[in-house]
């Protein structure tokens, strides 16, 4: 599979590589182009993103949906929760290296456990 195959072209000559660009794409579409793609017998969107991407979860969110500007507020909504996920921001105590989830969290660890005396 060369890369070009998993690219997505549209029927207006556009080419999408990711799922961000089709999100941001959706907003500028014309609906023609949308209806060549999403109709009553299929969902190229939804195909490309499971058979591409293999993402089951986001292509399950929009195979049903048959409305341009509400696929891409699911498409968004589904990019915007994926990308806060994995990014579980750790915030490290620079005096002995723990790492808590949240900064409130490194806050009261550092005030108990290295509260400096004295000075
Ligand atoms: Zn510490």
């Amino acid at each position: 599979m060369s890369k070009e195959d998993k690219y997505f072209f549209l029927s207006n000559n556009k080419v999408l590589k990711k799922i961000e660009e089709l999100a941001l794409e959706l907003g500028n579409l014309p609906d023609e182009v949308f209806y060549n793609h999403v109709n009553q017998d299929k969902n190229d969107f939804a195909n490309w993103i499971e058979g591409v991407f293999k993402d089951k979860e986001c292509s399950k969110l929009i195979r049903n949906i048959d409305d341009k500007n509400r696929m891409q507020l699911e498409l968004l909504k589904f990019l915007v929760n994926k990308s806060l996920k994995p990014r579980k921001r750790r915030y490290k105590c620079d005096v002995c290296g723990r790492k808590f989830e949240k900064k409130v969290a490194l806050s009261v660890h550092k005030t108990v456990a290295h509260k400096k005396r004295g000075k």
